[in-house]
């Protein structure tokens, strides 16, 4: 039985690794043996400013690399720890993982973390956050957690209250995959989002599809007007770099700024440029 929300996250990995391919139980058992034994990574995909492509910091994105099928994209294994008792346990080693990383980058690069539903619901999420944070150094406001949609929707009052708790600590919330959802506007309602994450499907048809053009141009009015900050996630070309430029939106990912790689080197990220790291299909070979 799958999570809503997992159809999308399968998707995109068509061809490489199916939950078809994979007992469940074993997957399970396996990423117990990951998180005791020091396999999962986080990869960090820079987010930028469209207009000058400067730096405003990294998405950590989770990958195993794994003792014998290598380097996994965490939609071949996240549903697996969404279904028990590892979603507590693998979220606290991201959120602890990303901070102490971000605090040896220059002072003022945020890290996104993606937060699932089901660990934000649970008690102790907040003073988890507080805790990484006091850990490693990383002011508060350099944290940014991303949620989808219905995380904001479904929310009951405790995680309500989880969330005012960071957020009044100073952590931002985005909106990930923005657009995607029955309910964007009201999931913008429900709580205190900082940051919208327009969803890369829509980019991908922006420049060629003019339906999708007049709903990413209304999503970034929509932002604008609200006072939020939007990035463009899933940008792989330079005209659709241009078109969300000449269109009003802001800040950027994509693998036309860089892929989704090992931590960077702290020395790069000083100089402040996007380097062109090592693509992540070979990314795995730099991994002890
Ligand atoms: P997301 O948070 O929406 O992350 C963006 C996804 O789009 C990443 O996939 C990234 O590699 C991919 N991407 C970025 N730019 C491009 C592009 O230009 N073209 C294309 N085709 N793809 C691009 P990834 O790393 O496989 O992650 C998939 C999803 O898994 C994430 O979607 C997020 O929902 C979830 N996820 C990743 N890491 C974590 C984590 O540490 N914790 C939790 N709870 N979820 C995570
Ligand atoms: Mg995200
Ligand atoms: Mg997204
Ligand atoms: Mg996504």
């Amino acid at each position: 039985a799958k999570a809503d929300g997992s159809r999308a996250r399968i998707e995109v990995y068509e061809g490489a690794l199916t939950h078809s391919d994979v007992d469940a139980l074993q997957l399970e058992t396996d990423l117990r043996h990951a998180l005791d034994h020091d396999e999962l990574r986080l990869f960090y995909q820079p987010i930028v400013h469209l207009a000058d492509e400067t730096l405003l910091g990294y998405e950590a994105l989770i990958r195993w690399q794994h003792p014998t099928r290598g380097l996994l994209p965490p939609g071949a294994f996240l549903d697996a720890a969404e279904n028990n008792r590892l979603t507590s346990k693998l979220g606290a080693w991201v959120l602890r993982r990303a901070c102490l990383d971000a605090a040896t980058w220059a002072d003022d690069l945020r890290v996104h973390v993606n937060i699932s539903a089901r660990h934000l619901a649970e008690d102790g999420f907040s003073e988890l956050v507080a805790a990484a944070l006091e850990e490693s150094g990383l002011p508060p406001h350099r944290l940014e957690l991303e949620i989808t949609e219905s995380t904001a929707l479904f929310a009951a009052e405790a995680t309500l209250h989880a969330v005012a708790v960071v957020t009044d600590a100073g952590v931002t919330l985005a909106l990930d995959d923005f657009g995607t959802g029955y309910s964007a506007i009201t999931a913008l309602h429900r709580l205190p989002i900082h940051t919208v994450k327009i969803d890369r499907s829509f980019v991908a048809d922006v420049v060629t599809q003019p339906s999708t053009a007049a709903l990413v141009h209304g999503l970034l009015q929509l932002g604008r007007g609200m006072g939020l900050q939007v990035i463009a996630e899933g940008i792989e070309d330079l005209d659709q770099a241009a078109w969300l430029l000449d269109h009003g939106c802001a800040m950027a990912q994509g693998y036309a700024f860089g892929r989704p790689a090992p931590l960077p080197n702290p020395a790069e990220v000083l100089i402040g440029e996007v380097t062109d790291t090592p693509a992540e299909d070979v990314a795995g070979e730099l991994l002890p």
